[in-house]
């Protein structure tokens, strides 16, 4: 089972954190209420990219969001924006079931989720904003459900016109809400690039959550996205076929080191049926708080814990002025 560290706040930094207001899909509800975050998974995803691995069905996705919740997180984000399946009255009933926080997303992902055609492509940068602004101060899909953060990606060392229009628009919605905004990078790149495109829109570093940081797991540039203001999420364990997780158990470490242990946080991004335990698959949302948790623990130590698990998300997920 999980960590005796995700339950027992020990850190010296803990309680010295303004308390924010996070917005989760059962309200808003103060950060100090969140306790451990895992920082990226998803109740439900429909893609052409992830065939055969749709997350579809309510009563699967809460069993797994229950298992999640026995491994000792209390809080997710929910990373699926708009057009990829999200259902946002299940994530509400889900969360009401499992006793779980659910921040869910707006947004929209790199283009290649999206085929020809699909109605989200056709949105200009002012219908765009219009449609995540809305998600988070009215509700998503005709629902009272509303978004607490801003998805948006980006190609391997590329971003499209699509994805171009979809960070202008992030940034506009941000600016107007306060939520924070999420890049998926392929495979950890371009990392600096977009934080970068970002604050040309005004939208300051330390709202942005780096997502597949750790696909580069490169503690140096870690430390200077850190040092930009960026957090790191570091989410593929059990997710390379090429290195083990000690290689991001111990560029955590390294990255610590270097400064960046204020902006770093965890989450599975498990993402596909095929890796649910629910739905028959492995090892499940529960391998992040079981397996890797107790060893990020004994490399990093309980205060590094509680700041990755529970300080940094609050800091991240509080809605700005
Ligand atoms: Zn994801």
């Amino acid at each position: 089972m999980a960590s005796p560290s995700l339950r027992s706040p020990s850190s010296p930094h803990w309680g010295a954190e303004p308390v924010g207001i996070a917005r989760t899909v059962l309200g808003d509800r103060p950060t100090s209420e969140l306790g451990a975050v895992n920082y990226h998974e998803h109740l439900f995803q429909v893609s052409p990219v992830l065939a055969g691995d749709e997350l579809d069905d309510e009563r699967l996705s809460s069993i797994e969001a229950g298992l999640l919740r026995a491994s000792g997180f209390s809080t997710m984000i929910d990373a699926t924006p708009l057009g990829l399946g999200r259902r946002a009255d299940a994530i509400a009933r889900i969360s009401i079931e499992t006793g779980l926080h659910v921040i869910a997303s707006t947004g929209a992902h790199r283009e290649a989720h999206y085929p020809d055609g699909h109605w989200i492509r056709e949105l200009d940068e002012n219908s765009l904003a219009a449609l995540f602004t809305a998600d988070i101060d009215s509700g998503m899909d005709g629902t009272e459900v509303r978004a607490g953060q801003i998805k948006t990606g980006i190609g391997y060392w590329s971003i499209s016109m699509f994805e171009r229009r979809v960070l202008a628009a992030a940034a506009t919605a941000h600016r107007s809400t306060g939520v924070p905004i999420m890049v998926h990078l392929e495979h950890g790149s371009a990392a600096l690039e977009v934080v970068n495109l970002l604050a040309a829109d005004g939208v300051s570093s330390d709202a942005v959550v780096l997502a597949h940081v750790d696909r580069n797991p490169d503690p140096v540039l870690h430390a200077e996205l850190a040092a930009a203001g960026a957090y790191l999420g570091y989410d593929g364990f059990a997710r390379s076929k090429i290195y083990p997780d000690s290689v991001l158990i111990d560029c955590a470490a390294r990255a610590i080191e270097l400064g960046a242990g204020e902006r770093i946080v965890i989450g599975g991004d498990v993402a596909r049926r095929t890796r649910y335990i629910a739905y028959g698959g492995m090892p499940g949302l529960q391998y992040l708080g079981d397996r890797i948790l107790p060893r990020l623990g004994a490399a990093l130590g309980g205060p590094a814990i509680q700041l990755i698990t529970v300080a940094n998300p609050a800091r991240l997920l509080s809605i700005r002025a």
